[in-house]
């Protein structure tokens, strides 16, 4: 996959759904002992598996919609302090600009 990708599933029967097929292809994972880093299960910050996820392209990991909002969020703040000339703390641009 190329390109940011957002999938959001507002009816709770299709939430439960979703969740319950994560659990089984975690489960599976465990059992096989693979990892499913980079993968739609899990939130790459937050390690839950039942909200609605943004792949990053540019770092090849889904991101819960929260933990996606809150990293562009920062990176917003810290340019800000940054062009200010004040100090923003460790500020891995690269890093930062995959969540834009
Ligand atoms: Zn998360």
């Amino acid at each position: 996959m190329k390109k940011k990708k957002t999938i959001i599933i507002q009816d709770p029967r299709l939430q439960r759904v979703r969740n319950t097929l994560r659990e089984i292809l975690i489960q599976a994972a465990i059992n096989k002992n693979e990892k499913f880093r980079g993968t739609i299960a899990h939130c790459a910050v937050c390690n839950r598996a039942n909200q609605n996820m943004t792949f990053n392209p540019g770092l090849k990991e889904w991101y819960c919609t929260e933990c996606y909002k809150l990293i562009q969020d920062d990176y917003k703040q810290r340019k800000v302090l940054r062009d200010k000339g004040e100090d923003y703390g460790d500020f891995r641009e690269e890093f930062y600009k995959t969540f834009v």
